[in-house]
């Protein structure tokens, strides 16, 4: 189970425990103690995700009683940090055996549940959003979001839903596309707006002026929570509370195919809410088209709002989002480090965030500057990775194969353009792709000049800056090579 942390949206409960359990004076200042141990052995974002909310119910005996308000937050910190707990209080109070967390008995009035909205003023909700909402991710913003053209249009979009939620035509919003290349985090971004800021919008189901409700979770999360109500006998409790949101987020859809149980709940929960004019976002790695295995009449209303893809990156995109990691994290990183990242790592954003970080870190361990030189020390064994062995001949064959020409007119003397421009993108490919020397390439190419090779790749390079489609062209063969 995959869940993600970093959301700051957990209203603190502590007061009111610890003044119910005041005349046990002793009891509370042990219970001060193992929370700020807590915080301290889990870190900040982890405890005000998850710990923050747990709340002291008493001692008997030699058994200790802890309270969270809902039965997911209990299932999941005593799963998550239950020995942990355990042993910090066994620690603090030695006559303590067993720690035991229950879910808080329900009252009247619900001050403990989280609220779904940074606004305070905004009256708490009657049902339990905690269990609704996964956390988001704080870093997953539109402000942090790199535009380029493979994902400006599903940019657009999400940035279209976070102003006008459940507007005709966007909804459902469906975003797709491969691994790492943003789904998350637009969704998250929607998120994050939505929950900032009153309704703007003149969406018929939303209310003017108030606080949007948002529940985001990955459809595993969902699967689960699905399962859990069966087993618990309270789906009616679980569809309830999704029926009540302004906004559900699903997040990686194909893990739903073959779930056939959990792709009719799914099914019923999202017509409800398209019915009462609330919008739904999806993302998936496949169109709605492409899901098989998903139920035709889920297909179907999957693709009747708008439906956006997420393109592999190219070399510019890759490069812009190194910049902007580059100056968020504050460091110096040389261009030719920037490139060298941005023609090794292709496949996802995330791995290409993940050698900047490395690189990052490494410096300020050793205070050294990042070079082109610590670049490939400190990336060796990621790249090594990357470096598969491409052949000249592969190259030239998947080019020809693309633009229908012959593989013979790689070494051919022909000239005309729709044989010149193929021959160069291989030209450059086996530059990017292997580590032949120019003249090398040169000769698997017609024998041909070093200089002959050289004017290919920058006639490429500046062709893929300026031609979208012909760049789009080029990363796709490159991938293919690469995969
Ligand atoms: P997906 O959900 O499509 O698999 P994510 O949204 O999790 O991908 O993105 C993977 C990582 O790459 C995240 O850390 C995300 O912030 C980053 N990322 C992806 N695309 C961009 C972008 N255009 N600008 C900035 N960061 C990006
Ligand atoms: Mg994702």
């Amino acid at each position: 189970m995959n869940f993600e942390i970093g959301s700051a949206r957990v209203s603190d409960t502590m007061g009111q425990s610890e003044r119910e359990f005041g005349r046990e004076n002793l009891l509370t200042n042990q219970w001060a103690s193992v929370r700020a141990k807590l915080q301290q052995e889990v870190g900040d974002v982890e405890y005000r995700t998850w710990l923050k909310q747990v709340s002291l119910a008493g001692q008997d005996g030699d058994e200790l009683t802890l309270m969270l308000p809902t039965r997911f937050l209990r299932d999941w910190v005593s799963k998550e940090y239950g020995a942990l707990i355990t042993s910090i209080w066994q620690t603090e109070n030695a006559s303590i055996r067993r720690v035991d967390i229950r879910t808080q008995p329900a009252r009247g009035t619900a001050p403990n549940l989280a609220e779904p909205t940074s606004n305070p003023v905004a009256p708490a909700r009657p049902e339990a959003r905690a269990d609704v909402i996964a956390p988001l991710d704080q870093r997953f913003t539109f402000d942090t979001f790199v535009v380029g053209k493979p994902n400006e249009f599903a940019y657009a979009c999400a940035r279209r839903v976070a102003e006008a939620p459940a507007t005709q035509g966007f909804n459902p919003l469906f975003l797709y596309g491969g691994v790492g290349l943003g789904k998350t985090h637009l969704m998250h971004a929607i998120a994050w707006e939505l929950s900032n800021a009153p309704m703007q919008g003149s969406a018929q189901g939303l209310a003017q002026g108030k606080p949007v409700s948002v529940a985001y979770m990955s459809a595993e999360k969902f699967m689960y929570r699905f399962i859990n109500a069966l087993r618990n006998q309270s789906t009616l409790e679980f569809k309830n509370e999704l029926r009540s949101v302004d906004v559900l987020m699903i997040d990686d859809l194909q893990f739903l195919i073959g779930k056939d149980n959990t792709q009719e709940e799914f099914f019923h929960t999202f017509n409800a809410l398209v019915d009462a004019g609330k919008q739904i976002v999806i993302s998936a790695d496949k169109s709605p088209s492409d899901l098989s295995g998903l139920e035709d009449r889920l297909r179907t209303r999957l693709g009747c709002g708008m439906v956006a893809d997420l393109h592999a990156t190219t070399f510019e995109l890759r490069i812009s989002i190194l910049e902007a990691k580059a100056i968020r994290a504050g460091v110096d990183v040389p261009a030719k480090v920037m490139e060298f990242l941005a023609h090794k790592i292709t496949s996802n954003v995330r791995e290409l965030e993940g050698a900047l970080n490395r690189l990052v870190a490494h410096a300020n361990l050793f205070d050294r500057q990042i070079t082109l030189e610590t670049a490939h020390e400190v990336l060796h064994d990621v790249l090594k990775a990357f470096d598969r062995r491409v052949t000249i001949q592969e190259i030239q064959k998947k080019v020809a194969e693309h633009w229908n020409i012959k593989i013979s007119e790689m070494s051919s003397a022909r000239r005309s353009r729709n044989i010149a421009r193929p021959r160069q993108v291989a030209m450059y490919l086996a530059k990017q792709l292997t580590s032949k020397s120019l003249p090398d390439i040169g000769r698997n190419f017609g024998d041909r000049d070093h200089t002959t090779v050289m004017h290919a790749v920058s006639r490429v390079t500046a062709l893929m800056g300026t031609d979208a489609a012909f760049a789009e062209d080029v990363e796709l063969l490159r991938r293919m090579l690469e995969s």
